[in-house]
């Protein structure tokens, strides 16, 4: 049963759909391109992740408060904010597998592997010489000084050519480094095409006075539209900042891996209002505080990288991803941007209102400048899903597969199950449900063999089982068994409620930030 990386993934999403975590949308149709439902538990650990990035926005940090903004909003917000002419993707089709791809993913995977022949070459070397200097091997190696000189000619290229929206550039540079389409092994490309990525849709009853509108491809807009909204009537003063959670709509050209790329997805994001010239300042702030709400969960300090972005977007002076090492390798899972003041100069020139901050201390007006951090919800779940998926073989030969997830997500936190369904033991059990299920999300399952409700438990992640039995007729004592070392303990009901507590609160998480 031992996943090879090539299918994990496969292992996960079926591990997913069978334990009602994540089913694909409008299944019984054949379901939706890159659209996908959350089921039973789905919606619980979601649920859990965004309690736990809102609490740690707005409760640990007392400069931040949280809104709810429309999905719908007034269409020039997007042309103020450069979505309308500039929110495209460039695409490119092979034509003769008739495979479409994003043309700069195409080149930015093609720069990989030229960077993967640069390592493989310094561990060769490392292999061969002792006392090996890296820094020296690579600036005089003839091969890897040649590999670099392309890295370095392809990204300055790439640049050139997204920022000038260059798509005969964009072709040359597939053409020149010989890209050739993995599943037709062919270099034989149509031109490259622009592609806006925004839903639009019309508001109005009757054809003629309908307005073309938008489903927000980000939240940030809703954010920024309501800045001096929540910094009056908040009494907010600089820095400050304002988070949201919600959807967003994205017509990817090319969505895949599960719900890491989606058509509908919910993204986490934080604007921060600073005075200009602090962005940098509250944007390493904000780099590091991200990287240790990750971290947090305790899914591996190694999961998680940095990178840095080179080619930044027009409204960034500074842009970094925070990577996570998903099952497909590492990929972004949120991005903290330095975006200046792009977007509330923008908005102030489309709307005509002034929306700039009185700042008493200097006596001065000014646009604030802002870093924003914005996590995909998402993302988030399919990182935590797949760092906690296990297969195991046990001791006696058996295989488990149990989700680590943090405990404090879990779906449920504690399992009630009395060993037989009968003797006054569901009865027993249903009172120490009643007790537990105001702190505690539990569940209650009296069908099938003790083991095999502990493997459903384990498969969906749930941290602690009770089981009543016939001494705790007696004794008032049930046993205890732990998710992830299946270590059983005979506890007494009256301790049950502080010892879960201890370990399935929010709280515990949001301490170790
Ligand atoms: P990518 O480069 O992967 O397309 P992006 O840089 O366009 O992502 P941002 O616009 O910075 O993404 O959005 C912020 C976050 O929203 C991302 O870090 C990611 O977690 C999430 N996100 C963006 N697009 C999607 C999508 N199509 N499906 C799921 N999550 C997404």
């Amino acid at each position: 049963m031992a996943a090879t990386e090539d299918n994990l993934l496969k292992n996960i999403i079926s591990h997913a759909k069978e334990y009602g975590f994540i089913f694909p949308s409008s299944e019984i149709y054949d379901g939706l391109s890159a659209v996908y439902d959350y089921g039973q538990n789905g919606a619980e650990l979601k649920n859990n992740i965004k309690e736990y990035w809102w609490k740690f926005m707005t409760m640990l940090n007392d400069n931040i408060v949280g809104i709810d903004s429309a999905i719908f909003m007034h269409p020039t917000i997007w042309k103020a904010s450069g979505h309308v002419d500039a929110f495209n993707d460039p695409m490119v089709d092979n034509k003769d597998s008739k495979k479409r791809y994003r043309a700069d993913v195409l080149v930015e995977d093609a720069i990989a592997k030229l960077q993967d022949k640069i390592d493989k070459e310094v561990e060769k070397a490392a292999k061969r010489f002792e006392n090996f200097d890296k820094a020296m091997f690579v600036s005089t190696n003839a091969r890897v000084l040649e590999y670099q000189k392309k890295i370095d000619e392809a990204n300055a290229r790439l640049k050139d050519a997204m920022n000038s929206s260059n798509m005969e550039a964009m072709k040359q540079l597939i053409i020149d480094l010989e890209v050739t389409d993995p599943i037709s092994g062919t270099k034989n490309w149509t031109d490259v095409r622009q592609f806006n990525l925004m839903f639009s849709t019309e508001m109005g009853s009757v054809a003629e006075d309908a307005n073309k509108i938008y489903l927000r491809p980000e939240t940030a807009q809703g954010i920024f539209v309501n800045f001096l909204n929540v910094q009056k009537t908040g009494r907010m003063k600089i820095p400050f900042g304002i988070a949201q959670i919600g959807k967003a709509f994205r017509n990817e050209i090319v969505a895949r891996q599960f719900i890491f790329r989606m058509r509908e997805f919910e993204q986490m994001e934080m604007q921060f209002f600073v005075k200009p010239g602090k962005e940098m300042k509250w944007y390493e702030f904000w780099k590091e505080k991200r990287l240790k709400w990750h971290q947090a969960l305790g899914l591996g300090n190694n999961n998680y990288r940095y990178h840095d972005h080179l080619n930044l977007a027009h409204y960034a002076n500074a842009a970094c991803d925070i990577q996570f090492n998903f099952p497909m390798g590492f990929k972004e899972l949120e991005g903290i941007h330095s975006r200046t003041d792009f977007d509330l100069k923008s908005h102030e020139k489309y709307s005509g209102k002034k929306l700039q901050y009185f700042d008493s201390e200097d006596n001065q007006n000014y646009i604030p400048y802002v870093v924003e951090t914005s996590v995909g919800l998402d993302r988030m779940f399919l990182s935590i899903l797949s760092a906690a998926y296990q297969e195991e073989k046990l001791e006696d030969g058996s295989d488990r597969v149990v989700l680590r997830l943090p405990a404090a997500l879990a779906p449920n936190k504690v399992a009630i199950l009395p060993l037989m369904k009968k003797d006054g033991l569901p009865e027993k059990a249903m009172e120490i449900l009643n007790h537990l299920k105001f702190d505690f999300r539990c569940f209650y399952e009296e069908k099938d063999a003790i083991g095999k409700r502990y493997r459903r438990q384990d498969a969906i992640g749930t941290p602690y089982c009770v089981t009543v039995d016939h001494q705790t007729l007696e004794d008032n004592t049930v046993t205890l068994r732990h998710r992830d070392t299946m270590k059983q303990d005979r506890v007494e009901i009256e301790q049950l409620k502080n010892i879960i507590q201890d370990s399935v609160s929010l709280a515990s998480l949001l301490k170790k930030i």
